[in-house]
């Protein structure tokens, strides 16, 4: 690990300040960052101990929503009752995510804001164009297991971690940050994240700086929810395939559909082409391949990672025939 510069920030206002001063993170949980520093793969002149900021609580919205504190701990929000009771499919991923003493510690923002867990972006003796931009990547042509068969490019095929991010992204939830010159803005999830293009190194829209303050999901949505995750082993793994969904249906036929994919591209995946195709059908095995065809119009594997299309295949149509059984 090489030496830096440790600064505890007082207030939101002073986070900024401290971290607008050469190349600096945050850190609240540390469940990531602390592993990319002793692997050098992250090297920060500066890190700002953001824990003391008040931002752990979960608040209820004037639109029948709730704003989460960046700091609530992922533990603590999947226990939420609020959560638990009111969007199901987020405390499920929650819980299908990392460990209970992980868990403990990561916090909200930080699960958003977590690494892709891509073998060669941690070896810092291989090339990886996140890590150093224009060194190559070592994934393309080489061990690509866990990687992106949907958005990705000629110069980075890694996928987003999170389990949390993807029900977030299902919920249509919304991003809360101020810059360090002390502007505060609302970013939608789904325009937070960045596809790899020719800049693998930059993951999100966030400016040098800018810190999470919450995130805000909107009114609930009624419906069932499911939240599935297909991994190499029961639990404490990442998502080879997951599937968020919430899915209404009335008098036999899907009325809402709405679906979120995780480990299937650099950021958390929704087409809503896919849920066009579900809503005013009957759930038929027929219509659930539809939405595969689509959801999978542009799948590209890359040899390691080809079993990939047809699990989310199979994981779709399975998700769609448990929200939809005994639909009448
Ligand atoms: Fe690096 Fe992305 Fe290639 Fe992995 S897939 S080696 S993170 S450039």
């Amino acid at each position: 690990m090489r030496e830096f510069q440790y600064s505890r920030a007082g207030d939101i206002a002073e986070a900024g300040r401290l971290a607008s001063a050469g190349a600096a993170r945050f850190i609240a949980g540390g469940t990531n960052l602390l592993d990319l520093m002793k692997l050098e793969v992250e090297a920060p002149e500066t890190v700002v101990d953001i824990t003391r900021l008040p931002l752990k609580e979960i608040e209820e919205t004037p639109e029948g929503g709730l704003r989460i504190g960046a700091l609530v701990p992922n533990a603590d929000l999947a226990a939420d009752s609020r959560i638990a009771r009111n969007y199901p499919v987020l405390s499920r991923a929650l819980l299908a995510g990392a460990s209970g003493q992980l868990r403990n510690k990561a916090t909200t923002g930080g699960n958003l804001l977590q690494r892709t867990r891509c073998y060669y972006f941690y070896d810092t003796t291989t090339p990886c164009n996140k890590r150093e931009p224009g060194s190559g990547c070592g994934a393309i042509g080489g061990f690509n297991r866990i990687h992106a068969i949907l958005g990705a490019s000629d110069k980075c095929i890694a996928t987003h971690p999170s389990d949390m991010a993807v029900a977030m992204r299902v919920l249509d939830a919304t991003v809360e940050t101020q810059k360090p010159d002390g502007s505060k803005r609302t970013i939608a999830l789904e325009d937070f994240y960045r596809l790899p293009g020719a800049t693998p190194e930059k993951e999100t829209t966030l400016e040098p700086g800018e810190l999470i303050t919450a995130v805000v999901l909107p009114a609930p949505v009624s419906g069932t929810h499911i939240y599935r995750k297909v991994r190499d082993r029961a639990s404490y793994a990442f998502a080879l395939v997951s599937v968020a969904a919430v899915i209404r249906t009335e008098a036999g036929r899907i009325t809402s559909a709405r679906l979120a994919f995780g480990g299937l591209a650099h950021m958390p995946w929704r087409n809503k082409a896919v849920e066009d195709a579900l809503v005013g059908q009957a759930p038929t095995r027929a219509v659930f391949e539809k939405a595969a065809d689509i959801l999978l119009a542009d799948a590209k594997g890359q040899g390691g990672n080809d079993f990939k299309i047809p699990l989310a295949r199979r994981t779709l149509t399975a998700v769609l025939r448990d929200a939809t059984e005994g639909a009448v």
